[in-house]
């Protein structure tokens, strides 16, 4: 008779919201991306004049692009849920100089193949293959193999908790358990002799460095060999 009935309206409004998330996924919160990334670029190359600016904007937004639609396609972010927008807008503000380093890892893995089935929902963006052998690397929410993916996630927590920070903290980690053993004093030197300068920095170093600290009490056991 052409009036709905209550449940085609219900419908109607489930649907309306499912093209609307469609929109964001697919089309504003990518280009989102390529805004800030290109604004960053812009600004990292402002010193070196006009024409300096331009070109950051260029390199920086087409990595953004890159990051973005790759993210779209892994349906990275859940737009259901305020964990998954507080990620989104984390990602392009306090985080976005790890969202820079990250979207710039993305355009140099555009051959590896994306992992949808993990990252949906789930804030990352993850790769099958792995660049270093039995371990897998995160720079921002980019991921590059599939073995740890929850301890991954704690690095791209870490990344939007600490911002700015973030690239900081873990050099100036990586130089004092270095330089500065402390973790000795708890280090399970049983299971996990440190007999060597390879396994100093394998064994030692590597798994007590904060992030690292942080993420293995999650997800993992440090590979140690
Ligand atoms: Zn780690």
């Amino acid at each position: 008779m052409g009036t709905m009935t209550t449940d085609e309206r219900i419908g109607e409004g489930i649907g309306v919201r499912s093209t609307a998330r469609n929109v964001w996924n697919w089309l504003f919160a990518p280009l989102l991306r390529t805004i800030t990334n290109g604004v960053a670029g812009a600004v990292i190359l402002a010193p070196s004049g006009t024409a300096g600016s331009v070109l950051g904007a260029a390199v920086g937004g087409g990595l953004g692009a890159a990051h973005g639609w790759r993210m779209a396609y892994a349906h990275t972010y859940d737009w259901t849920t305020v964990g998954g927008v507080i990620e989104f807008i984390a990602d392009n503000t306090w985080g976005l100089p790890n969202a820079v380093v990250g979207s710039l890892f993305a355009t140099l893995n555009l051959w590896n193949g994306v992992k949808v089935e993990v990252s949906r929902a789930s804030g990352s963006l993850y790769h099958a293959s792995g660049w270093f052998g039995k371990y897998d690397t995160t720079f921002g929410n980019v991921t590059v193999g599939t073995i740890v993916p929850k301890h991954e996630a704690v690095h791209a927590l870490q990344a939007r908790i600490f911002g700015p920070l973030f690239y900081p903290l873990f050099i100036a980690s990586y130089i004092i358990c270095t330089i500065a053993p402390y973790w000795l004093l708890y280090h399970d030197t049983k299971n996990k002799p440190i007999n060597s300068f390879g396994r100093y920095f394998k064994c030692g170093v590597y798994p007590h460095t904060w992030f690292e600290e942080w993420a293995y009490s999650i997800d993992g056991n440090p590979p140690c060999t």
